[in-house]
């Protein structure tokens, strides 16, 4: 689904290298976990899969179900399936979001050759997955994330994914500001949408995240590289010693 190779990346408006070389498979079916210190990169490997400005590739590719992916515009990307959760949703006032959604799951129905979805069947839709994430009618209208507390904005970006149903889905911390009731929510939206068509990288600091949404890979980023990779007992190690331990080992 995902297959990233020896992935450099500097920033555009400094001279300095984030991502030194990150090597990373994700097969359709299967949830990742990437965890890692701090600073270490992971927000800007999604940033440069999704497409965001700023960031220079100088070695290395992307690819989703075989295709590059690093060429495209960022509406490309999403139209072949790719969506990333922002560790810090964006406020987009004066545009409401059922408005936005609806243009949003619209946009790639067309960029996919097929019929615009009916406002009876959009509305059906997403009262029903609102209602699944506690979303209520009135976080619909309301301009995109301009008011909603943090885990609103959270829970938010999860009904932007439910309804898009993206192929590949990136998570950048979403479980971050939430309590341990949205969590469960959160957690329970992702995991209905697991399909085996379908992949999660799910970026977090906290195994407790990992305890609703199994993961099948937990990778550990630190310094712009994947530096260990191995199963959900890794999420557990970092829980109980911290990284220190684990990197002054693979160092
Ligand atoms: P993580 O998500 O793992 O905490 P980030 O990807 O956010 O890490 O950041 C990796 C490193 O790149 C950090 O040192 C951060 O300060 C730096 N960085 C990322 N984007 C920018 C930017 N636009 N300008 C300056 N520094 C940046
Ligand atoms: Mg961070
Ligand atoms: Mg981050």
């Amino acid at each position: 689904m995902l297959e990233i190779k020896n992935l450099h990346v500097d920033l555009e408006e400094e001279e300095k290298t984030i991502l030194k070389g990150v090597n990373l498979t994700v097969d359709a079916g299967s949830v990742h976990a990437i965890m890692g210190p701090n600073g270490s990169g992971k927000s800007t490997l999604s940033y440069v899969l999704s497409g965001r400005d700023g960031y220079e590739v100088t070695e290395g590719s992307a690819a989703l179900d075989g295709e590059d992916i690093l060429e495209m515009e960022p509406e490309e990307r999403a139209s072949a399936g790719l969506f990333l959760a922002f560790q810090y949703p964006v406020e987009i006032p004066g545009v409401g979001n059922m408005t936005f959604l609806r243009t949003a799951v619209n946009a790639q129905r067309k960029a996919r050759g097929e019929d615009e979805m009916s406002a009876t069947d959009f509305l059906k839709l997403i009262r029903a997955k609102a209602k699944d994430l506690k979303i209520d009618a009135d976080m619909l209208k309301r301009p995109v994330n301009v008011g909603f507390s943090g885990g609103e904005k959270k829970r938010n970006e999860i009904l932007q994914m439910a309804m898009l149903e993206p192929k590949m889905c990136i998570l950048d911390e979403t479980d971050s500001g939430l309590d341990v009731d949205a969590m469960k929510l959160v957690s329970d939206g992702v995991n209905a949408l697991r399909d085996a068509g379908r992949a999660f990288l799910v970026i977090t600091h906290y195994q407790r995240l990992l305890d609703h949404i199994k993961p099948d890979v937990v990778h550990i980023m630190a310094d712009g590289r994947i530096v260990k990779s191995g199963g959900p007992e890794l999420a557990m190690e970092v829980e109980k010693n911290g990284y220190s331990d684990l990197l002054s080992e693979v160092a």
